[in-house]
């Protein structure tokens, strides 16, 4: 007499779907995205408004995040319980988001899919080719020195070129705040700051870069610009009556890396809050102290 093992028993009936584990992982993830998180995809759609390519990546991304994630599970007698405790996690979060609307809120998304610096790097008025700082229609104060070489110009004519740089500059930083203030949907602040100041013929005195000890004062003392959008105000509780007050304060470059991890509300060891120039006034505590 033979006995039947189980297996040989099922294989004579129905056949059910055989997946691997991998692929389990697959169904599961497709799964969570598509039935679990719609109100974060509504809510992403929004921040993401009128790019839905960048929006696009941003799901490709997160879904292969998910799926690395998932995929690190997947061996036999572990998948099962794993993607199980995966559906129920997901179900209670998406009971939470909806019902509740906790958990994860439009700043917070908005917080991780944009939040992002740029530098913006211009020669501004660095000399000695200053005439190439700014684009010819810019030219407001002529004549103007059109040559690095300072001997072939007057002196007036590379007080003119340099006076044009600086024009320009504020005509450029002045469309930067329109373009940002423009972004209604996002947050937006912009920081502008000199790395050195320029000799217009003080002292007989020309450009820059002679050593610090000797450097005449035009050459250290740098303008700093600070613009917020109300919005950014709001999301990082800064004040800016009290910033405001604080203008005239003698600041140094030493501020700025330290000021830019306050002003984003970066909590980190690195960051000094002496030489933080917002850490005075955030108008509620920060929430993370670290
Ligand atoms: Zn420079």
């Amino acid at each position: 007499m033979t006995l039947s093992r189980p297996d040989t028993l099922r294989s004579a009936g129905a056949k059910r779907p055989e997946f691997t584990p991998l692929g389990l992982s697959l169904v599961t993830a497709i799964f969570v995205f598509a039935v679990h998180n719609a109100t974060f995809w509504r809510i992403g759609s929004d921040v993401f408004a009128g790019h839905m390519l960048s929006f696009a990546g941003f799901i490709a991304a997160v879904f292969c995040l998910a799926l690395a994630v998932q995929s690190v599970f997947s061996f036999p007698y572990v998948v099962k319980p794993f993607l199980a405790f995966v559906l129920i996690l997901g179900d209670v979060t998406s009971y939470y988001m909806d019902q509740l609307g906790v958990i994860i809120d439009r700043d917070m998304i908005q917080n991780v899919m944009v939040t992002t610096v740029t530098v913006l790097h211009q020669i501004g008025s660095h000399g000695p080719t200053y005439y190439l700082r700014y684009p010819e229609a810019f030219e407001r104060f002529k004549p103007a020195c059109r040559t690095a070489e300072f001997k072939e110009c007057t002196a007036a004519e590379i007080t003119n070129a340099y006076d044009n740089t600086i024009a320009y500059t504020d005509a450029m930083l002045a469309r930067t705040i329109d373009l940002l203030d423009q972004k209604s949907n996002l947050n937006t602040a912009l920081i502008y700051v000199s790395d050195h100041g320029e000799s217009l013929g003080e002292f007989g005195l020309y450009l820059h870069g002679s050593p610090y000890f000797m450097a005449p004062a035009c050459h250290s003392t740098v303008p700093m610009v600070l613009w917020m959008s109300e919005g950014f105000k709001a999301q990082f509780n800064l004040d800016d009556a009290c910033l405001s007050q604080q203008a005239d304060v003698a600041l140094s470059h030493d501020n700025l890396f330290h000021s830019l991890l306050g002003m984003l509300d970066i909590s980190t060891r690195e960051r000094d809050p002496a030489l933080d120039i917002f850490a005075p006034c955030h108008t509620s505590q920060r929430v993370a102290q670290k």
